[in-house]
């Protein structure tokens, strides 16, 4: 209970609700002195009731039981900010921006300026002026701006004029300390990607609407990368220009492949991290939240650290950044993985929206902590070192 809180009750305890339900009628004939005594004593016992914030009637029989009536007034405990923005959390919104993603620009590769027109990955007649990867990115800014931020395109380097899409929110406290919240909007060229990786796209924008107008300590960042399936080529570019700006990275949560369990019809989200006391906290974060807001959705680690297959996790450990993967189910054993067959009539939506609720959970979680200034600039990289001879090829 806040102070104010509990001075207002006091405030209406005094003003009326003793008098009021006349609990106190039998003492009106006793002396001035007892009254006031009496009052303090019930004011004590609720004062103890109050603080210990574990009121239930069965305690409290040594309270006269004409008092029980104003009991109930005592109010337990403010409204959880991070409940209000979980609830505002829209399944139907990210279903529709999966669906676009999926449909309309799939797959969201520079090679191809058409769209599949069904699921077996038959391409359709129109051509457009820019490829698929430039045509989803512009989606995404936009949507953006008609959530009225002010949004940037990071211009990746040598990757047929693609950009990431960054839209942020500087911090009140910490104003160049970020949490960054992304997800990679590319695809291969096989696959119209809803699970890889339309659902945790739309996740991301979600996450982006429901925070607009919270009053973030930290600095926040929403991202979509581009060339994730080849090389990594978005995050690593917008990783070096973290690093050249001197920022400081509180977390990288990072979204991909989220809309796929292996224990269906129940959910996963399997975190992704590299193993050290930052990362790990942030992971540990996950499972907390999930049972402190009864987000049901499975935790559990990947262990997996020595696979040669990566997400845009790794662009941040190459610089010793701290970022955590949210992967849904097991990484990489989705039977439709990559495949014709990652669209809309396979993705676990339930999984993406479960997932996102946490991730944005443990956004406002981390937003709440203090952070020491510098703590976790760039510097030796945290990134488990690749087998002998082999490169990213997720
Ligand atoms: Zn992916």
């Amino acid at each position: 209970m806040l102070p104010s809180e509990r001075e207002n009750w006091r405030g209406r305890f005094g003003a009326y609700a003793l008098d009021r339900h006349g609990a106190l009628r039998s003492l009106n004939t006793r002396s001035h002195f007892v009254k006031t005594l009496f009052r303090l004593i019930v004011l004590f016992f609720i004062q103890v009731i109050a603080l210990g914030g574990s009121y239930q009637q069965s305690s409290s029989a040594s309270v006269d039981n004409n008092l029980m009536v104003y009991l109930p007034l005592v109010q337990k405990s403010a409204p959880d900010e991070i409940e209000y923005y979980l609830d505002e959390m829209n399944f139907a919104r990210m279903t529709c921006i999966t669906s676009n993603l999926v449909n309309l620009y799939g797959p969201r590769h520079h090679n191809f300026k058409r769209f599949f027109i069904d699921d077996k990955c038959t391409i359709g007649g129109q051509s457009y002026d820019n490829h698929n990867l430039i045509r989803a990115s512009m989606y995404v800014f936009n949507g953006f701006e008609e959530l009225g931020y002010n949004p940037g395109k990071e211009f990746v380097p040598e990757w047929h004029d693609s950009f990431n899409v960054v839209a942020q929110k500087i911090g009140s406290v910490y104003p160049n300390t970020f949490i960054e919240i992304s997800a990679h909007v590319d695809s291969v060229d096989t696959t119209p990607g809803a699970s890889d990786n339309a659902g945790s796209v739309a996740a991301m924008i979600e996450i982006a609407r429901v925070l607009k107008d919270y009053q973030n300590r930290h600095s926040l960042r929403f991202i979509t990368f581009v060339g994730e399936e080849n090389h990594l080529k978005g995050s690593r570019h917008h990783a070096e220009r973290i690093v050249a700006r001197g920022e400081t990275i509180k977390a990288g949560l990072v979204m991909d492949g989220i809309g796929w369990s292996e224990i269906a019809p129940d959910h996963m989200n399997c975190l992704w991290d590299n193993g050290n006391a930052e990362t790990r906290h942030i992971s540990n974060l996950f499972n907390s939240v999930r049972l402190e807001y009864d987000i049901d959705i499975e935790w559990r680690l990947c262990d997996l650290l020595q696979s040669n297959q990566w997400s845009d996790n790794y662009a941040y450990w190459e610089h010793g950044l701290p970022a955590v993967l949210s992967i849904g189910g097991q990484p990489y054993a989705d039977p439709n993985y990559h495949s014709c067959a990652d669209t809309m009539s396979s993705i676990d939506m339930q999984n993406v929206y479960l997932a996102a609720l946490e991730n944005l959970a443990v956004t406002l979680k981390l937003d709440a902590e203090e952070t020491q200034p510098d703590a976790y600039q760039a510097g030796e990289s945290t990134a488990p070192a690749l087998p002998e001879g082999e490169g990213i090829s997720h």
